[in-house]
């Protein structure tokens, strides 16, 4: 068996939804809305499955999706973007990243990667025999810290991840953070994945592309997800957008990973690219709200809150509850007395020495979930 695949345990996120649905606990641990995405996409996919789009559609992604993801690029970044040859359609993000990785990494390359993390990237890195380099970010304000920074670039260094908005953190890097990110990966000669499976959810905050700064146009893969930016997590539609020769090679390891993703749920994607802008509007605006109820529920009840600019997350401090014990124990105490369920930070770090004072907390749920969520913390607490 593969050492590294054999030890891993199984997600956080699979391990608390289980203990909420035990406990018939509200789940604020998994990220997924709770509501349906937008009625015409799920219109759109179920008359591309009834009209005959059934079949494996081109590898790289149906031409509508690609045209779309390349508009798209057009419309809010100012990125000029090659259908044919600089969009990759995967099987959501998780996909996405793993091919990219595939395309960028031997073994023995080195990636840097800033924690908190989402928990695929440093089994998916170690799996293909490459090393992460971690840098913690500092909370409350999760800054980077720059000369950690500058030191886990080396000679090895192939790449760099970045996660802006980030999960769990909700951090929207800085244009000058940024600049300090970019002038890194070009002086070491490395790529930047980019996750920004959250670029439609910011709140105030805006978010800039790595890929549109100075000199990374060549240099960067961008992930995003028709899950988050649609509200339809289960899909499983993700898209890449990567200088031809680098998604070239991201081709290669799609072929070998899926090959290709079901087209009628690509083509109702596409469709929702091209949503008017009030679509992305909304769609923040209402979890800016989401995000604010949450915040100010906790705190209400003894939380600190860290902030938060964009994605489906806020990040609690649980020292002010007085509570015993780390955020693990934390968090199935709560799912227990409060049946209320959250996901320890320290899940999100892949070396030891992890803050353990921390829980994430998904927004992305209906305000009368997260206002009984509220409720039952401050009856239970
Ligand atoms: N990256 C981040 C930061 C995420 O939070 C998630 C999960 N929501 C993914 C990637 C995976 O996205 P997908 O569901 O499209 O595979
Ligand atoms: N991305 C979501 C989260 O962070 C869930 C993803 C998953 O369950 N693998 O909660």
């Amino acid at each position: 068996l593969n050492s590294q695949l054999s030890g891993l345990p199984t997600t956080i996120f699979t391990v608390m939804s289980a203990l909420a649905a035990r406990h018939d606990a509200i789940n604020l641990g998994q990220g997924f809305p709770d509501t349906e995405g937008p009625a015409d996409l799920i219109e759109a996919a179920a008359a591309a499955l009834r009209d005959g789009r059934n079949q494996y559609p081109p590898l790289t992604g149906v031409p509508e999706l690609r045209a779309a993801v390349a508009r798209a690029n057009a419309r809010f970044y100012d990125l000029a973007i090659d259908p044919a040859t600089e969009v990759i359609v995967t099987s959501g993000a998780t996909e996405a990243l793993a091919a990219s990785l595939m395309a960028l990494l031997d073994p023995g390359d080195e990636v840097v990667v800033l924690e908190p993390l989402y928990d695929t990237y440093v089994p998916m890195i170690r799996a293909l025999g490459a090393i992460p380099r971690p840098v913690r970010l500092t909370p409350p304000h999760w800054s980077l810290p720059r000369a950690a920074l500058e030191a886990a670039f080396g000679p090895r260094t192939k790449a760099l991840l970045l996660n802006s908005p980030m999960n769990p953190t909700g951090k929207v890097f800085t244009p000058d953070e940024l600049a300090v990110i970019a002038g890194l990966v070009a002086r070491h000669d490395a790529y930047a994945l980019c996750d920004e499976v959250y670029e439609h959810l910011t709140f105030g905050a805006r978010h800039v592309p790595l890929m549109t700064l100075p000199g990374m146009r060549g240099r960067c893969l961008r992930i995003g997800s028709a899950g988050k930016s649609f509200s339809l997590t289960g899909w499983k539609v993700g898209y890449i957008t990567a200088p031809a020769a680098l998604a070239g090679c991201v081709a290669k390891a799609h072929q070998l990973l899926t090959f290709t993703t079901p087209p009628n749920l690509q083509r109702a994607v596409a469709m929702g690219l091209d949503k008017d802008t009030d679509y992305f509007a909304a769609l923040a605006a209402d979890m800016r709200g989401k995000r604010d109820l949450l915040s100010d529920g906790l705190r209400g009840v003894g939380f600190d809150v860290l902030p938060c600019d964009g994605s489906y997350f806020v990040v609690a401090d649980i020292r002010p509850t007085g509570f015993a014990g780390d955020d693990a124990a934390f968090c199935r105490a709560m799912t227990e007395r409060c049946r209320v369920t959250a996901i320890p930070v320290s899940a999100f770090y892949s070396t030891e020495g992890a803050p353990d004072h921390l829980v994430r907390f998904a927004f992305c749920k209906r305000e009368d979930v997260l206002a009984e969520a509220v409720a039952r913390l401050r009856a239970g607490l």
